[in-house]
Order: C-alpha cells, then structure tokens, then sequence
C-alpha cells in the first residue's frame, strides 16, 4: 500500500485527507492518506524522513510551503511562485517539488467555463494564493492587476509577473469595473463577514473566484452573486489543487466528481 499525507501544522482540520480518501477508493489505487503534523524546527527531517521511509507523497500546507520549497527540486513554476505545495518522492534522485494552487485557480475557472486567454485579471492580494493566482493567470494569456493591502508587495510581485500591473486596495477602483476575472487571494472573509471589493464595483461581466472556503458562500460571493457575476467558490480552488497533486502522483485522471463530493461533504 503507498501511503500519502499532508504535512502542516496545525493540520487535523484538513479537507484534505477525505478528497484524496475518496479519489484513491474511486480509481481502486491501494493507498492510504494520513496527516502529519511535525513541529516547525523539524520540517527538514520531517522530509528527510519521508523520503527515507518511501512515502509515495505529500502535501504541504501553513506553515510549511516556502520551508519545503527549500528543502526539494521545485518544478519551474514552484520556483517562480517560491512556494510548494505538493511533494513526489520519484524512486531514484531528490523529492519533486510543484505548486498545484496555481492549476487550482485556472481549473476552476476552466471548469466553470471562464475563458482566461486575452481577459483582464485581477488578484487581490500578493501572499502565497495571490502568487499562486497572479503567475497562473499570467501563464494562462491574462493580463494581470495585482491589489494588496500592502502596495510594495504587490509591486514586487508585478515585477516578476509578465506584464502585471501593481496598486494598493484602492485600484481596485480602476481595475475592477473592466476586469473579466476577480480572485480573492486575500484571507478577508474567513474570520468575519467582510469583503476586501466594494459591492459598487462589481458587475455582470465577471466571473469570481474567492480563495476562501470557509465560509464556502463569502460576502463577496454573494455580493458577487447579486451584481450577475458568476461566482465561484473557494471550495473548487481547494478541489483542484488537490486533483492536480492527484494527477501528479498517480499519472491518472483525477476522479474529480467523487473527489468534488467528498470535499464538499467534509466542508459541511
Ligand atoms: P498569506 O500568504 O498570509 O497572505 C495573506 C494575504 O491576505 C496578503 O495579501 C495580505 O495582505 C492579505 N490580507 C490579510 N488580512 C488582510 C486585511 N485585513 N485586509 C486586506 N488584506 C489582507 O496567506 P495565503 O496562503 O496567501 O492565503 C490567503 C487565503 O487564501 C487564505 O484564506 C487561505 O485559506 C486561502 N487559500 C485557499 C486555497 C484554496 O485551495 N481554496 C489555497 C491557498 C490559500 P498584506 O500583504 O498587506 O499583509
């Protein structure tokens, strides 16, 4: 049996372990997926030690994701992103590295039938997700605007995105009332009913993806919701990037409907 897991800490909240569960069970690949929770000083030995025992692979969640992009060869797009969140452990040579939040953004909008090629985009925020988001949606033909609440990170990451464009909360103004596509990338809207977009600025022509996936239904989503925009949970996000670490794993297709029930039924 090939055992998989997903390290962070505090973990034992993670979603993950029954999407995965349930695409294993659904393609009738004998493994197992367990949580791992190391203290934050052993993260290094932690990898070392999964490599050693043959884990089949991980994921890797908060705090963990730019110590492990250390710790492995990150694929290109993980090193430009500097952050990983899933780890093959191939037979011979170092732990892979790859970020599948980037193919999270861009599959939930395929997904939902939103073009991406030649839209505008906007990310709100510049963390780990708006990254993710921002190099995704680049890669994938849009034009970029990077908001944040703190400007200088967004104008740094627009300087390593192609053709990306950078401003503060306050762009969104200007950016949003002729941008196809909002992600919000920011934390706002987890721990309260807030909303990092102004109501006024959103419209029928968008299509909104919120990173956030709990609450699954965010005041933005449903402020999106009552503009016209078609709206797209951070559940799908969540979705996946799990399907891709699938992907990646088992050189399979992902069983993306038993997966998308088992995510869902565990976000209840
Ligand atoms: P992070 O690296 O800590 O970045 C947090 C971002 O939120 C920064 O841009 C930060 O702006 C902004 N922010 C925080 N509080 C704010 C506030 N009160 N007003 C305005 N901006 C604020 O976190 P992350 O890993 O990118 O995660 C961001 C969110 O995405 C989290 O809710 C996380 O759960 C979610 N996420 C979802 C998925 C998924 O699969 N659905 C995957 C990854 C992450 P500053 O730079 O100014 O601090």
């Amino acid at each position: 049996m090939d055992v998989y897991g997903i390290v962070g800490n505090p973990v034992g909240h993670s979603v993950s372990p029954p999407m995965q569960s349930a695409g294993f069970a659904d393609r009738e690949i004998d493994a197992t997926y367990v949580t791992f929770e190391p203290a934050e000083a052993e993260i290094e030995r932690a990898i070392d030690g999964a490599a050693a025992l043959g884990i089949a692979g991980l994921n890797v969640t908060i705090p963990f994701k730019q110590d492990v992009f250390e710790l492995v060869e990150a694929d290109p797009l993980a090193a430009r992103i500097g952050a990983v969140n899933t780890v093959a452990f191939p037979e011979e040579g170092p732990p892979q590295g790859y970020n599948t939040d980037a193919a999270g953004v861009t599959r939930s909008f395929e997904h939902h039938d939103v073009a991406i090629d030649g839209r505008e985009a906007v990310v709100v925020g510049a963390g780990g997700a708006g990254r993710a988001a921002a190099f995704a949606l680049a890669d994938a033909g849009a034009d970029v605007h990077i908001a944040n609440r703190t400007v200088e990170r967004a104008e740094s990451l627009a300087s390593e995105v192609d053709g990306a464009i950078a401003g503060g909360l306050d762009s969104l103004a200007d950016a949003v009332p002729s941008a196809d596509l909002l992600v919000n990338a920011t934390s706002v809207g987890m721990e309260e009913d807030t909303t990092p977009v102004p109501a006024e600025l959103l419209h029928d022509g968008l299509a909104v993806l919120d990173a956030v996936y709990t609450p699954r239904e965010t005041r933005l989503l449903r402020e999106a919701d009552a503009a016209g925009a078609t709206t797209i949970q951070g559940l799908w996000m969540l979705l996946f990037q799990g399907v891709e670490a699938f992907e990646i794993w088992t050189d399979a297709d992902a069983p993306i409907e038993a997966m998308h029930d088992a995510l869902r039924e565990a976000l209840n």
